[in-house]
């Protein structure tokens, strides 16, 4: 448990959502084992594996059913955290599991709905003045590229005494509307595709933040010695395949990537796991690169949830389990 901006104790919300099998899955005569019978349990119904032992029931805040809609999870699920950026409050969601379990697909949407509800926000407020600004960074073997730029020599994390960690010259776009957000966001899928073919499926090895900052002044004070700007960033994290956090372990330390991957992912963990059990004490954010990024927004006043999206199938169960132990750890 963290404590909030108003002094109550916030913990980071766990969601979990199952996606539905897919058209290759249902030709492949794949089942589900899995079932969501409320709002808050998920449980698995096999009954030759109900007999190992393992857990069949997981509860969470929310889970949210393979026909639920991506509209659902972010009204029901992330929502409130993702719109306290309005009130000057930094947040971060990240979505955690195996690679084809939806993490893109759930984030992606989650993040055009936020902006739609910012963009509303902002036209409800017309006493002050708005600027929303975009910008993407892709973590891939402890190096951070810009996904909004066509270079891509890594960028150095530098710490700023006020800011704390920034990104050096990593690109800040100025939001002008809707349509220039789904240019935005199809810039940053391309890039990601160009490291795809060129370093063997980047995408589930490599972290991706999408960050929307919003600034906001009272018009009243508009260039005046007493003006002051609200600040604050929300943030979208599109986490590596969780399976590589698995295989890094099994590997050891052998390859130079799983190893770094492990410790975005390992570290993320880590510092999650203290944070919602209220520990004070030192959260280890240096050990990696995304949690230097982010630690301005986990922990102290920042809001977090995490949606941990699960495949159905049977034969990726054992990948299920791992990502409901990663979530139960984060409760
Ligand atoms: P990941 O990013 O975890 O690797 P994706 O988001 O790319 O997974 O999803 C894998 C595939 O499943 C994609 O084709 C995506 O469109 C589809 N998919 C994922 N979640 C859902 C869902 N909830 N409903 C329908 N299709 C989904
Ligand atoms: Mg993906």
């Amino acid at each position: 448990k963290v404590q909030g901006m108003s002094g109550r104790e916030e913990k980071i919300l766990v969601l979990v959502r199952l996606r539905p099998l897919s058209e290759k899955e249902i030709a492949r005569n794949e089942v589900s084992d899995w079932e969501c019978i409320n709002e808050s349990t998920i449980l698995f119904r096999n009954s030759l594996q109900e007999r190992s032992g393992l857990p069949t029931a997981y509860s969470f805040d929310r889970v949210f059913r393979g026909d639920c809609s991506t509209r659902e999870v972010y009204e029901q699920g992330t929502k409130g955290i993702a719109l306290s950026v309005v009130n000057g409050i930094n947040s971060s969601i990240f979505a955690y599991g195996q690679t084809s379990s939806g993490k893109t697909y759930t984030m992606i949407g989650i993040t055009e709905y936020t902006v739609a509800d910012i963009y509303d926000y902002i036209q409800r407020h017309e006493e002050r003045a708005f600027v929303l600004k975009f910008s993407a960074m892709e973590i891939y073997n402890e190096h951070v590229r810009d996904l909004l730029s066509a270079d891509s020599t890594p960028l150095r994390l530098l710490d700023d005494p006020e800011k704390g960690t920034i990104v050096e010259k990593l690109t800040e776009e100025v939001l002008r509307d809707w349509n220039h957000l789904k240019q935005l966001l199809s810039i940053c899928e391309a890039q990601r595709q160009v490291g795809e073919t060129s370093l063997n499926e980047t995408s589930s090895r490599s972290h991706q933040i999408i960050r929307l900052t919003i600034e906001s002044s009272a018009r009243e004070f508009l260039g005046k010695d007493n003006s002051t700007t609200l600040a604050a960033s929300v943030n979208f994290v599109d986490l590596a395949g969780s399976e590589r956090a698995s295989q890094a372990l099994s590997a050891g330390a052998r390859l130079k990537e799983g190893c770094h991957i492990n410790r975005s992912l390992l570290t993320l963990g880590t510092v999650i796991r203290k944070l919602s059990k209220g520990r004070h004490g030192h959260v280890n954010y240096r050990d990696s690169k995304l949690t230097r990024i982010l630690q301005p927004c986990l922990g102290g006043n920042a809001r977090t949830a995490i949606i941990c999206t699960l495949s159905p199938a049977r034969s990726h169960v054992e990948q299920s389990r791992n990502t409901l132990l990663f979530a139960s750890c984060a409760k």
